[in-house]
């Protein structure tokens, strides 16, 4: 990378970012497409993200990717919002223009175009979504616009009830049920063709966990694990197992990923290229 006195800033806002592995995806397209332009790790701490904002605008960088724990903080400090982070309620990338910083969340974009890279047509399907977090919400706003029924399945049922109460408000023609841990659960997933895990249930820490019983899973099944590490979860070697076709989260990281460097140049990434430098960066060696 040939860094000059032309070269434009992008980076990430977050702490800690131990495990990130966006300047690698970003600064491979870049170079790819010979943009000049660097993406840099930013280190916020909690109490410092107003004067973070400033600076970034101060800097002329051009956008940041924002992570956790500022995703939602963030809002109420920018200037504009796309309609997409009203719906999600958190920000996964500012753009900055003259001045102006906008948020957006690419998440929704990321999570159905790998499902529609994956052969999965959500158009009229029925779905259970598990969990109600931030990803649930960018899972359900993106199915709820490709007009998939929608059943939600979270720890926590009053989490499950605000994010259908909102979603209706939303689209009033919408399909949308909450379901619960329960003896009946089995009769609710009969139907469903699209099983989404938007828990940790399955990271690192939990690795031999699954979000649902076994039993809840048959080969007429697509099952989108949102979880990219490890890139293969027990929920997903289930689901095979079963019969069933089962995907994890890289492509939708991957593809969030892609939507946010095209709001901040105008240009589209090369996705494979992407996917390479994210593997690469999080298994090394293979
Ligand atoms: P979040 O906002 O913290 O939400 C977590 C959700 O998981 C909540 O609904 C929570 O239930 C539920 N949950 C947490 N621990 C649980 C447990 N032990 N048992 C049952 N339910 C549990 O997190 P998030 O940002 O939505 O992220 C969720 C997952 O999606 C993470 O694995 C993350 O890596 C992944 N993700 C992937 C991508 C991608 O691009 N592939 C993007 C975003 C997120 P309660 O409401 O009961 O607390």
């Amino acid at each position: 990378m040939d860094i000059n006195g032309q070269t434009s800033l992008i980076g990430i806002v977050g702490h800690p970012l131990t495990y990130t592995i966006s300047p690698q995806m970003h600064n491979a397209a870049a170079e790819a497409l010979g943009l000049n332009l660097c993406y840099v790790p930013l280190v916020v701490e909690a109490g410092d993200l107003e004067a973070a904002v400033n600076g970034l605008k101060a800097l002329n960088f051009k956008g940041v990717n924002v992570t956790m724990p500022h995703k939602e903080t963030i809002i109420p400090l920018l200037d504009g919002l796309d309609d997409g982070v009203r719906a999600i309620g958190a920000v996964n990338t500012v753009r900055i223009e003259a001045g102006k910083a906008t948020g957006y969340n690419t998440d929704a974009r990321g999570f159905i175009t790998a499902l529609g890279e994956a052969g999965f047509d959500a158009a009229g399907t029925k779905a259970v979504v598990v969990g109600a977090g931030g990803a649930a919400r960018a899972a359900v706003l993106a199915l709820a616009e490709a007009g998939a029924e929608i059943s939600i399945l979270n720890r926590t049922p009053e989490r499950s009830r605000a994010l259908a109460g909102e979603m209706k408000e939303r689209f009033p023609n919408f399909r949308i049920k909450i379901l619960e841990f329960g003896a009946e659960l089995a009769d609710k997933f009969v139907d469903a063709k699209l099983i989404v895990n938007a828990t940790p249930v399955g990271m690192k820490d939990s690795k031999d966990e699954t979000p649902i019983p076994t039993a809840l899973l048959d080969s007429g099944q697509f099952v989108f694990d949102l979880i990219y590490e490890p890139d293969e979860t027990l929920l997903m070697r289930e689901a095979s197992a079963r019969g069933a076709v089962a995907i994890g989260g890289l492509s939708m990281l991957i593809h969030q990923a892609a939507a946010s460097f095209e709001i901040w140049t105008g240009v589209q990434p090369p996705i494979d290229l992407m996917r390479a430098a994210a593997v690469k960066a999080l298994r090394p060696g293979r």
